[in-house]
């Protein structure tokens, strides 16, 4: 943890590791901290001061204390705006000062990066203790930045109500990355963003948004129609990788993908008294009268959900009963919470001896890998097939079907099958699932379950053509709905031609998106199993998924006199399948070169 100021222009030592019993924001400097020692002159009218307010104050009143404190805390800030004119920063200490310099510590430099100081008004208001700038803030007056500072750090506010005290929400981003990370964060944006979109919807305690970079592939021919693939990646190589399966697609005549079938699930869990109990509610749920009833008190908390089903799972005296139901557009999750929580009270208005244990019994299967989902599905099911000839896959991959079906089982059926993945039989689906899950403002939670797939790779008997299909039973994606609603995110759903609501058939959009997933899926994957089969990966990932970039020098570099020629020290990065196999045999491969296995 960074320590972090108490008021303005204080400096604060960064704490060490070792250093953090105490909360940085209660650490105070110390009088006997000689960087803050007074001169002489004004040192002995402070004295002068502080005798003053000694004679005034009433040690039988409440706050007494705050009071000496705040006198102390005030001279000081008085005294380090002074020594911020006229001293020089010493940029190699690990001092971070709190004071109105525009200028940061910003660490090792990146040559592309872009700075995003919080230019704050950061001095507190002189001649205001803590209760005048509570007075002022209960009575609105305007506050400065660092007045604002000075009572979260004396606890007076909290960082989560910044928002509501400050008035403007950019300023209280701009307040709450100070009080975190003083001077910390010149890299992370924070202004020009909408944040009326995000309060209250998609994220708290804000500090600026994350830019992740963004491609595309395409374009997928997918269904009759080409689209460019917007994806949000950090993976080098991953988006040119998609891309020659999106070119495959394209000359193979496009890729058919289809949606079959769809529903969203929560599963509550009851404790009834004994396990008769149970098998009573349990028998009850399944009369379809009954059935229709607990339907209409779900249905009624949405025009979009619509219950399809109910399971139920019995274990001792616990019942775990599994709504199943439509959501339209929305990826569904806090429209069947709502609904099912409608429905318990129903239940238990009929059933007065049931306890809700957990609106979600984790039978669901929300965020876990879970077989039951890979079973059943959850969310859209979706599946995607394509047929190259053999032509195509030569010109392409430079490769065959046979090596491609041979490495295929290989790896997606034994190897998978060896390792006991969950729903693991694909070559890498999670990574075009996680990049168009940010880019369309997807749950990221959701990609564990999201990227289950089953890559199947055949020779057509008929006419030798390689067919390739990618099954995805658990594609939880919505238009509507969380951080779809984000303005960034939704141009890519635009670029999809699946954004907001689908008016005339609700769930189309959804619908569509998914597929357009397992459509971009596919070609992730055919290129990357044919890239594996020619030894083509390392070497790509050489090219396209490693910095050159010296970011981080080394301590132990520093320290160690280097005997090695600049040749041997920097030697060239291989680039050809040769010069791989030689650098293989003579040193062992640096990790992090191929993430995409
Ligand atoms: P989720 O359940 O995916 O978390 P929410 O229920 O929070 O999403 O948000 C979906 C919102 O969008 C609801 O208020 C719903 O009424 C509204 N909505 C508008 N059009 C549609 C549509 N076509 N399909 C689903 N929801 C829609």
């Amino acid at each position: 943890m960074i320590g972090s100021p108490d008021i303005g222009g204080f400096p604060i030592e960064l704490q060490s590791s070792t250093d953090c019993s105490k909360p940085a924001s209660n650490r105070r400097p110390s009088f006997s901290d000689s960087k803050m020692k007074k001169s002489p002159q004004s040192g002995s009218q402070s004295i002068k001061n502080l005798r003053k307010v000694l004679d005034e104050i009433d040690v039988n009143k409440d706050g007494w204390k705050e009071k000496i404190i705040d006198f102390v805390y005030d001279e000081f800030s008085v005294q380090n705006e002074e020594r911020n004119m006229c001293e020089t920063r010493e940029t190699t200490s690990k001092m971070f000062y709190f004071g109105n310099g525009s200028d940061s510590e910003s660490g090792p430099s990146t040559p592309t990066q872009e700075s995003c100081p919080s230019l704050l008004d950061i001095a507190p208001t002189q001649d205001r203790t803590i209760d005048d700038l509570t007075k002022d803030l209960k009575e609105e007056r305007p506050l400065r930045d660092g007045d604002f500072l000075r009572l979260l750090n004396r606890g007076v506010i909290k960082s989560r109500e910044l928002e509501e005290k400050v008035k403007e929400k950019e300023r209280a981003v701009a307040i709450r990355r100070e009080f975190v990370a003083p001077k910390l964060l010149n890299n992370l944006p924070y202004k020009g963003y909408n944040y009326d979109m995000v309060m209250n919807s998609c994220c708290e305690n804000v500090i600026g948004f994350m830019p992740i970079p963004m491609g595309t592939a395409g374009p997928l021919k997918i269904n009759c129609r080409n689209v460019f693939v917007p994806m949000a990646t950090t993976e080098g190589a991953l988006i040119a990788s998609t891309n020659r399966g999106c070119s495959a697609i394209f000359k193979a005549g496009g890729v058919t993908s289809r949606v079959f079938d769809d529903k969203m699930t929560r599963a509550p869990v009851v404790q009834m008294r004994c396990l008769d109990d149970c098998l009573k509610l349990k028998s009850w749920i399944s009369i379809e009268e009954n059935f229709q009833k607990i339907k209409k008190e779900f249905d009624q908390t949405s025009r979009f959900a619509n219950l399809l089903k109910i399971e139920t799972t019995i274990d001792g005296s616990i019942l775990f009963i599994k709504f199943f139901a439509k959501t339209g557009d929305a990826m569904g999750m806090n429209m069947v919470s709502k609904g099912c929580s409608s429905a318990m009270k129903y239940l238990k208005d009929q059933f007065p001896e049931m306890k809700v244990l957990s609106l979600s019994g984790n039978l669901c299967v929300d965020k876990k890998a879970a077989a039951i989902n890979w079973i059943q599905g959850r969310g859209k099911s979706v599946a995607a097939e394509c047929s190259f000839s053999d032509k195509l896959v030569s010109s392409i991959f430079r490769t065959t079907p046979r090596d491609l079906v041979e490495a295929a089982n290989a790896k997606l059926n034994v190897g998978s099958s060896r390792a006991g993945t969950l729903g693991g039989q694909n070559c890498h689906a999670a990574n075009i699932v996680a990049a168009i899950f940010l880019a369309t403002g997807q749950d990221a939670a959701q990609v564990v379950s999201s990227s289950m797939c089953s890559t199947k790779i055949e020779v057509d008997d008929k006419d030798g053509d390689l067919k390739v299909s990618c099954t995805m039973p658990v594609m939880e994606v919505g238009t509507v709905g969380g951080g779809t609603i984000l303005g960034p995110q939704r141009d890519c759903l635009k670029m999809l031609e699946c954004e907001g609501p689908n008016e005339t058939s609700p769930g189309a959009n959804a619908a569509r998106l998914a597929e357009v997933i397992c459509g971009a899926v596919l070609a992730g994957e055919i290129s990357l199993l044919a890239s594996l089969t020619t030894d083509e990966l390392v070497d790509s990932h050489m090219k396209l998924n490693r910095s050159r970039m010296n970011l981080y020098s080394s301590p132990s570099s520093l320290m160690v006199p280097n005997t090695q020629s600049k040749d041997q020290r920097n030697p060239p990065i291989p680039t050809s399948p040769n010069q791989i196999r030689q650098k293989r045999n003579s040193e062992s491969m640096r990790p992090g070169c191929a993430n995409i296995l």
